[in-house]
């Protein structure tokens, strides 16, 4: 079955935050791609204007560590996003037992993750989701960022959706918080979470709650002293906390080497003003140390 006579409909993918996700030939290019379908819901005017703006702003977003949008229409009430087609995700791959990550995948994994930061964050794009298993890797082996900038156009997916409950693990604290005003540093949060879970094999900070996932950034951390974090007490949802001390970050890693403990430190900076960029984590003596990351098309994948 065709859809506005370019796509051809195959089988369902999933089921996503924003709706269903199915698999199709581009008759165009006779390339392999995945449809996303987003329900519009009830607003009748359909689309406005920001959202289309967006979607221009991310058909214009070309990185090798990027997921491309191929095109984008509305159809049948639904927007229909067209992406390429990627093999797996990260989350497959860090779930996956019988995968063995060395430091240099992990390190792999890591640069290109921050690579598409990076990229995005100098063009003034925010994430704002990031979580392993929006971390796709091509059949060349190489990690792409999906769902740039959805979580802004169309709302925060878990607080629409309860059963959303995975990106939560990966939320900054300023986000916890109430902020308003985020920036880029929830995306370098994000991924010195998925960091840590590449590094332990699973995820470090398992919130059952937003004040759950607090109290576990707390208890990895530290509670944040205001000397640390100046504007914390002016962020909406700050109430007063017991003290608890930072344990040393090497009993949560003690495997890992002293130059990933230092830039895990860094990401994992509460101030968001303080925390380190993606760029200056890529310049980080963590990536330029042995051993070099290793090649894409040389990473472990499922098979
Ligand atoms: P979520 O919102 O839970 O992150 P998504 O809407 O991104 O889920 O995706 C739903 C399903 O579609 C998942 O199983 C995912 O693996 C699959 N999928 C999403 N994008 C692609 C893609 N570009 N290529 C292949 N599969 C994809």
């Amino acid at each position: 079955k065709k859809i506005v006579d370019r796509y051809l409909k195959g089988e369902i993918l999933g089921e996503g935050t924003y709706g269903v996700v199915f698999k199709a030939i581009d008759t165009k290019t006779e390339q392999v791609v995945a449809i996303k379908k987003i329900r519009l819901g009830k607003q009748k005017e359909g689309l406005n204007f920001t959202a289309l703006r967006e979607i221009k702003l991310l058909k214009e977003l070309h990185n090798p560590n990027i997921i491309e949008l191929i095109d984008a229409f509305p159809y049948k009430g639904g927007l229909h996003l067209v992406f390429e087609f990627m093999e797996s995700d990260l989350e497959a791959v860090i779930r996956n037992r019988s995968i063995i990550l060395s430091p240099a995948d992990i390190k792999s994994y890591l640069q290109m993750t921050l690579k598409g930061l990076a990229f995005c964050h100098k063009k003034w794009v925010i994430h704002r989701d990031m979580k392993p298993n929006n971390l796709l890797i091509g059949s060349d082996g190489q990690l792409k960022l999906a769902d740039f900038g959805l979580a802004r156009m169309f709302g925060s997916p878990d607080r629409r959706f309860t059963h959303q409950v995975f990106a939560r693990w990966y939320r900054a604290p300023e986000l916890l918080f109430g902020t308003k005003q985020y920036g880029a540093g929830v995306d370098v949060w994000a991924a010195g979470c998925i960091f840590a879970e590449l590094l332990l094999r699973r995820p470090l900070l398992q919130g059952f709650s937003d004040i759950d996932q607090l109290g576990k950034i707390f208890a990895a951390f530290g509670t944040p002293k205001p000397s640390q974090w100046p504007d914390l007490v002016y962020l909406p949802d700050y109430v007063e906390y017991q003290y608890v001390p930072a344990p040393p970050l090497r009993t949560i890693f003690p495997m890992a080497s002293d130059n990933a403990l230092d830039l895990l430190s860094k990401m994992f900076t509460y101030d968001p003003k303080s925390r380190i960029s993606a760029q200056q984590a890529l310049d980080h003596r963590y990536f330029s140390s042995m051993p070099a990351p290793t090649k894409p098309a040389l990473l472990p994948r499922p098979s």
